[in-house]
């Protein structure tokens, strides 16, 4: 019987799977190493093992399209490097098969420095600041997965480097898995790469990478395999003639070279677009589709495909946490399952579950109806097989488990916990005066700087002080029970209280309390907004060994009470200088999380405007008269195609704006973003109208402000004069230099003096002399101004 189904059913793939383990086995493994405290085959026994577990559970699930080689120790784009040869000289490599040390070395530095984890999230460059540097890491598309960046040279050669995807789909046969290999297409990996000196394009490498590919597939094939899967994401970006010749040369290599070995070419991220003709154009077996992200493009997929080519149909989103209306999607497919023919249909996620928290069942703690209306890794895996069953054998096969997708979908539809009246009236009430100030910016400027009498080239930080491992264990033993609340609140008050005497003594002009209560920047406010639930076991990788849960947004957005008020008051009552208060943004707290798919992204956004909005006014009417709203993510989040940016900014923008324009002019409003690079987006910044914008400046030299001098934009701008990814402590004269340099680009009424950002991540005996230094070079450039 069972058998029988299985025969019944359409081809199941998962494109990849999560490989950090459901109990983050791999970190841990990964971490064990790096310590010294087991050995190299301690390590790769641990990840034979995770890999072992993974097949065995796609098998048991019902998944037929197996995949190999979508492990990774780090990350498959730095697996591409190392297969490829691509390894900067500084790495020492000379040739011959790339060694664990030379593999981490490029991953994380040599010195075995952790990347940086700023922010508590990574989204920047890191790197050891001594010793052989980690390749540059930057973000996956617009996920929150990060990659290390390929690095290529002039003279780059490449040569087969490490046998990876040979092993890992002889290791699956092995088990008696017949697997589908991936592979990052050779399009993609070089166009994610960077040359080291700029001055060529790493797609013109393109002919003596492809041989290495050829080399791979070639063997692959003789050892077995029948498909592979190329993953191209690029094509979902906009692409020029020069990257879709590429496409077209490397397939036409590969279906010469290599005939026979079907090759299933997976696009995700987005819609096909403008590259849809390229893509059907090239000589593939396969084609994947993102049906989540754009569902619209399955028409001219299936009437453009060749008459034997398969389609994977991406229909379970890969990038989101919630169980599927199975039903609803058959009504979708059914129609071209049945034009295609069955045989030429593969029924997938949207992208490879990589990004998706593991197992549901681990989540005891969650409310059992948010509960049901989730499916993690496993879980939709459970939901392709399904899915692939009904295709295959008719609905009725599969009766139970679509009946109980169905009732699930409507139970979310219709629940009191996801719809709030209260909030639908507040939402329809937006109007034109809660998204401005009540005057243009140079009215209030001029009320603010009458009320703080600040000196010119005002001095603060950006909010979070070092949390210190005593200030980690006294949350994780609050959390476990060991230190009761009072206990904790009396040990956050003595920290907060030491860094306001500290900030006092050594002469910030604007104070801040010091963060020490945030667990992190989102989930700290997720935890006490209505409408966000968090997971205990829900990690989803980040880069490397580092691992976020992000919390679940899943119904409409409240404040049941003031989330900040009593820390700031509390900060504010030890000082008579001003108190900066330190909000997250709606847009950072969207981006961040898991966010629920039954409304747009926009009105989310706008949910959790208001309920920051909220804050922002009851921080005022506390006394507060500086708050800072972050907005950290806001660039990132930022659509792949550029044709999507202006709508995205708008109501990005927006957001920002109802929640931060409910105060009086005098009260200033502040806002940080880690990143300068806002040539593109400067009006969207300026659109925004904060009072003072911090940004991350330091390491460009002052010159990404030309993007602000050039706009003349008129609020006042904190730019960075201190990298805090670094250990390094900058010299007076070296702040003072960006300082010139930021005076030639804005006038001396704009310019605020600050960090880069939170400095959460340093030690005390970093911070403290940096921002001495810092006070001191504001001194010194008042004295000469
Ligand atoms: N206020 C936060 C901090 O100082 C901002 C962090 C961030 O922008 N990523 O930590
Ligand atoms: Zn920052």
């Amino acid at each position: 019987m069972g058998l029988k189904l299985c025969l019944l059913s359409l081809p199941v793939a998962t494109l990849g799977t999560p490989r950090i383990g459901p109990r983050r086995e791999l970190k841990f493994a990964l971490e064990r190493f790096w310590a010294g405290k087991s050995g190299e085959q301690d390590l790769l026994t641990a990840a034979a093992g995770l890999r072992a577990a993974n097949w065995a559970r796609q098998r048991s699930l019902g998944v037929s399209v197996i995949p190999s080689n979508d492990f990774s120790l780090y990350d498959q784009v730095l697996d591409t490097s190392v297969m490829v040869g691509a390894i900067p000289a500084i790495y020492g490599w000379t040739g011959g098969q790339v060694s664990l040390a030379t593999y981490f070395a490029m991953a994380r530095g040599a010195q075995g420095d952790a990347h940086d984890a700023d922010c508590g999230h990574a989204h920047h460059q890191h790197g050891s600041s001594h010793g052989v540097p980690a390749q540059e890491m930057t973000k996956w598309f617009d996920t929150n997965y990060h990659y290390m960046v390929p690095e290529f040279h002039r003279d780059q050669t490449f040569a087969l480097s490490s046998r990876k995807p040979i092993e890992e789909y002889e290791e699956a046969k092995g088990l008696g898995y017949q697997t589908r290999p991936v592979l990052v297409g050779p399009v993609t990996f070089l166009k994610l790469g960077k040359s080291a000196d700029a001055s060529f394009e790493p797609l013109s490498l393109l002919d003596r990478l492809l041989p290495v590919y050829v080399e791979v597939l070639r063997e692959l094939q003789q050892r077995g395999a029948e498909w592979v899967q190329l993953d191209e994401p690029i094509l979902v970006l906009d692409l020029d003639d020069a990257a879709r010749d590429a496409l077209h040369r490397a397939y036409a290599v590969f279906a010469e070279a290599v005939p026979g070995l079907e090759i299933m070419l997976a696009s995700y991220f987005g819609a096909l677009g403008d590259n849809l003709e390229t893509a059907l154009a090239l000589p593939v077996a396969g084609l994947h589709i993102d049906l989540v992200r754009a569902p619209e493009q399955l028409s001219a997929i299936a009437s453009g495909a060749r008459r034997k080519q398969v389609l994977s149909l991406g229909i379970i989103d890969g990038r989101n946490v919630w169980r599927s209306n199975l039903p609803a999607l058959l009504d979708g497919i059914e129609p071209v399952v049945a034009s295609l023919g069955k045989d030429r249909v593969q029924i997938a996620p949207s992208c490879s579950l990589l990004h998706t928290p593991i197992d549901l069942a681990l989540e005891t703690d969650l409310d059992a109806d948010i509960r049901s209306w989730l499916a993690f890794a496993i879980q939709k895996m459970g939901e392709l097989a399904t899915l692939g069953r009904a295709l295959g054998g008719g609905r009725e096969s599969v009766g139970d488990e679509l009946a109980a997708s169905e009732s699930a979908a409507v139970a979310r539809q219709t629940s009191p916990k996801i719809h709030n009246a209260g909030v639908a009236r507040r939402m329809a009430a937006i109007d034109e005066a809660m998204r401005r100030r009540h005057h243009p910016f140079a009215e209030r400027a001029a009320l603010q700087r009458a009320k703080f009498g600040l000196p010119a080239f005002p001095t603060t930080t950006i909010g979070s002080f070092p949390q210190k491992a005593e200030v980690r264990a006294a949350r994780a033993a609050h959390a476990n029970g060991t230190l009761s609340d009072a206990q904790y609140e009396q040990f956050l008050k003595e920290e907060t209280a030491r860094a306001v005497r500290w900030q006092e003594d050594i002469g910030l002009d604007v104070l801040v309390h010091g963060e020490f209560e945030r667990n992190d920047m989102v989930q700290y406010f997720g935890e006490q907004l209505g409408g966000f639930t968090f997971t205990t076991f829900g990690w989803v990788q980040s880069y490397g060994s580092r691992y976020v849960r992000p919390p679940i947004l899943f119904g409409d957005v409240t404040r049941p009470r003031p989330m900040t008020v009593g820390w700031w008051r509390y900060a504010q009552s030890l000082t008579e200088k001003p108190m900066k208060a330190m909000l997250t943004g709606p847009v950072t707290i969207l981006n961040w999380s898991f966010v629920r798919d039954d409304i747009p992204r926009s009105e989310a956004c706008r949910q959790i405007a208001l309920a920051i909005r909220d804050e922002v006014n009851d921080l005022e009417a506390a006394g507060a008269r500086m708050i800072q709203i972050d907005e950290a993510a806001l660039r990132e989040g930022l659509p792949l195609r550029k044709s999507d940016w202006q709508a995205y900014l708008d109501w990005a923008v927006e957001s920002f704006r109802v929640c931060s324009t409910g105060v009086a002019d005098e009260t200033q409003i502040h806002t940080h973003m880690c990143y300068s690079e806002f040539n593109q987006i400067i009006d969207a910044i300026a659109a925004m109208d904060a009072d003072v914008i911090s940004i991350e400046t330091s390491r460009s030299k002052m010159e990404l402000l030309d993007a602000f001098n050039t706009y003349k934009y008129p609020n006042e701008i904190g730019p960075g004069v201190y990298d805090i990814h670094s250990p390094r402590v900058p010299e007076v004269g070296e702040m003072k230099e960006l300082l010139l340099l930021a005076r030639k680009r804005l006038s001396d009424d704009q310019l605020w003096i600050n960090p880069d950002c939170g400095l959460k991540t340093r030690k005390w005996e970093e911070v403290r002399p940096a921002l001495v230094n810092m006070v001191a070079a504001a001194r010194e450039l008042r004295a000469e101004a």
